[in-house]
């Protein structure tokens, strides 16, 4: 990619925020604020989200299916569940136009999660012991009026979540799925993500799900809004939520913040709208579900709160933007371009993500400014200097060096 033809470029002592991950997802031209909570993914943040949402797909197409369901219901869904009036952050899309009466008011619900319309859409298929158990999930945004949605990306009004829903014959293998396919595919997940050292899973309360409790996956970062009670003894963590004697000693407290959380929900919801299934003599059970969530756009900016300096990003390869980014200076000098367009062509050619600085009005400093803000993982400068050989340096190393294009090419290949 051209960096002269990405739409916008970096800003540059533009306005202050109040988190890294919205300073400089803003200033490097990732997102844009729209209002307060919501944000417009531009071409460099939404390849990185898509990024981390096919590492969170190909961990889940292992536990279950995907598939898509709507942003919209109707009221009727939150009213079978009894969560209509529960649910404090539940936005209420009125339908009322002046231009068009068939439309009702209040009639819309904007969804902040999917229990209440998948139990209705599993009841309506698989209802025999043969279909169980089974799990669907889907990658999607959701809605949700949060009183302070500050914190950039970490709090939105608008975000994206990966939302994955398993439905059981018995507790015990809700239990099993719970315990041995979905934490383990968690775990892989926050890994591959580049998160995996420092996300542990602390014990939290159901929330407006079930009674009894849930894990949450929860990343420790000082932006972080959730506090954990760190039981040092016995190596676990509590959500401040549920500590009793939070005075005990033996806690250190830590600030984290949550990018996956995920609920035993048992019977609340088939029971809610009787969703049974039929055994082989004919008598009819409860199903069992538990549902499982992870905050891809959360997870976005709790890796630039993880993995940044002074200047910028430092994206972990596996999701960042390009690969390489490429700088030409002195591209008056035609040699110079020809040089540098030479590689930036066998690259791409090989299949490599690389972002090509190809600005010729731009100075050297506003150049490595603007890689150093991006985060890509490897820079890769050709100039008068570097004759026909290229400089080497990497994100997060201080040094750089001159090699051939070959030794960079080999670099590249093994990186
Ligand atoms: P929080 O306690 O942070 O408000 P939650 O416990 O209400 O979150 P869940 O219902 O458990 O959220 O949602 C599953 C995941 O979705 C969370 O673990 C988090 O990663 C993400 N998430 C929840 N709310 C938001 C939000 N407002 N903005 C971005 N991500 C969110
Ligand atoms: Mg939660």
């Amino acid at each position: 990619m051209l960096y002269s033809n990405v739409f916008p470029k970096t800003i540059k002592g533009g306005k202050k925020y109040n988190s890294i991950n919205a300073q400089y997802l803003i200033n490097g031209g990732f997102i844009d604020q729209v209002m307060t909570g919501v944000y417009t993914f531009l071409p460099l943040g939404w390849r990185v989200l898509n990024k981390i949402e096919d590492i969170t797909r190909q961990e889940m197409d292992k536990i279950g299916e995907e598939m898509l369901m709507p942003g919209l219901s109707t009221k009727k869904f939150w009213e079978d569940t009894g969560r209509l009036e529960t649910i404090n952050v539940l936005f209420k899309a009125s339908g009322a136009n002046k231009a068009s009466r068939a439309m009702n008011e209040a009639e819309y619900i904007l969804n902040c999660t999917q229990e209440d319309v998948i139990t209705p859409l599993a009841k309506r298929f698989f209802t025999s012991y043969k279909d169980f158990p089974f799990a669907l999930y889907h990658i999607q945004v959701k809605y949700r009026n949060e009183p302070r949605a500050k914190s950039g990306i970490l709090r939105g009004r608008e975000f994206r979540m990966k939302d994955l829903y398993s439905f059981h014959k018995s507790e015990e293998n809700l239990m099993d799925f719970y315990e041995n396919k979905a934490k383990p595919a968690y775990i892989k997940t926050f890994k591959r993500l580049g998160l995996g050292d420092s996300t542990v899973i602390a014990l939290a309360s159901g929330g407006d799900f079930t009674k009894n409790y849930s894990h949450e996956f929860q990343t420790i970062c000082d932006a972080g809004e959730d506090t954990l009670y760190h039981d040092t003894e016995m190596d676990i963590y509590y959500n401040k939520e549920v500590v009793k004697d939070s005075k005990s000693g033996r806690y250190e407290i830590v600030k984290a913040a949550e990018v996956g959380n995920i609920f035993p929900l048992n019977t609340k919801f088939s029971d809610a709208i009787d969703y049974k299934y039929t055994d082989e003599k004919g008598d009819r059970h409860p199903v069992y579900m538990g549902s499982y969530g992870i905050g891809t756009t959360r997870v976005m900016g709790v890796l630039v709160e993880k993995h940044h300096d002074k200047n910028g990003i430092i994206w972990p390869a596996q999701v960042a933007p390009y690969l390489i980014h490429l700088i030409g200076l002195d591209l008056q000098d035609e040699k110079i371009k020809e040089r540098v367009e030479r590689l930036y062509h066998q690259l791409t050619d090989a299949g490599i993500e690389v972002l090509y600085d190809d600005r010729e009005e731009a100075r050297a400093g506003e150049k490595f400014a603007t890689a150093d803000l991006i985060g890509n993982p490897i820079r890769l400068v050709i100039s008068k200097r570097t004759e026909d050989k290229v400089e080497w340096k990497k994100r997060n190393e201080k040094e750089s060096e001159i090699i051939s294009i070959d030794e960079a090419i080999k670099r590249i290949s093994n990186f």
